[in-house]
């Protein structure tokens, strides 16, 4: 039975986000820390961030495929093989039934032990941050599709056999209960960010990483910090909202 301790790394996962980079800057570390110790990751891209952008120089086309690159070259920083892209329009996306069953899909073709994907109920950030529609869209229809869509048998047969996931991660989440320790990947988490060229330009962006990783990993409760060797807190954190759903006996 999977454990949810300190040294629990699941042997595969997917993580299932609605834009280029919106992983990096969520959970990159904890990618990256699962991928060196042997998970199988598959990264799911609903769109190809295909109206991210001010700068008029890009059609709708020409921007999702150089975003699509980005997307590639960072899942290689990150030692992800897999990298899937849906193609729904940037900014338009909705947690519709067919979204819901594409995933469904996809959970039961690449059958994974854990799905991340974003908090569908985190509306605002601090006081500047109004979180986008496709990020909470993209968090509902990965949880709908997680439960109970993918385990119901007799829903969908063509989407593939049945598939239990034991555990979701939800970042970016408003109720948090685990922090991942992810002090030993976050350079890489931010050299995978710095692949995503058309959305930094050339803004140095580790400070910004750094200090939200010190953050959260301020807010660790004593105890709680997967990952972490010994006593006291991790350096730098991520966040996460677990929920087993296959539950040791
Ligand atoms: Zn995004």
């Amino acid at each position: 039975m999977p454990r949810f301790d300190a040294d629990y790394v699941p042997r595969s996962a997917m993580a299932i986000y609605a834009h280029p980079d919106d992983i990096e800057f969520t959970v990159a570390g904890t990618v990256a820390k699962w991928a060196q110790a042997g998970c199988e990751v598959t990264f799911v891209l609903i769109t190809s961030g295909n109206s991210g952008t001010h700068d008029r120089k890009f059609t709708r086309k020409s921007l999702a495929r150089v975003r699509e690159r980005e997307e590639r070259d960072s899942a290689r920083i990150l030692g992800v093989a897999r990298v899937a892209f849906l193609r729904y329009g940037d900014c338009e996306l909705v947690p519709t039934l067919a979204l819901r069953k594409e995933l469904v899909r996809r959970i039961r073709r690449h059958r994974p032990e854990v799905v991340l994907c974003n908090d569908p109920q985190a509306l605002f950030f601090d006081d500047w941050y109004i979180n986008h529609p496709d990020h909470l869209a993209a968090g509902k229809a990965a949880l709908e599709a997680v439960f109970p869509c993918a385990e119901m048998e007799l829903l969908w047969p063509g989407a593939g056999p049945v598939h239990k996931v034991h555990a979701v991660y939800v970042s970016s989440t408003v109720a948090p209960n685990t922090w991942i320790d992810v002090t030993e990947t976050i350079d890489t988490k931010i050299a995978a960010l710095a692949a995503h060229r058309s959305q930094l330009g050339d803004r140095d962006i580790a400070p910004m990483i750094l200090e939200w990783a010190r953050r959260e990993a301020r807010r660790v409760p004593a105890g709680k910090a997967a990952g972490k060797k010994g006593p006291g807190r991790p350096k730098h954190a991520e966040a996460f909202r677990v929920m087993r759903l296959l539950r040791e006996e």
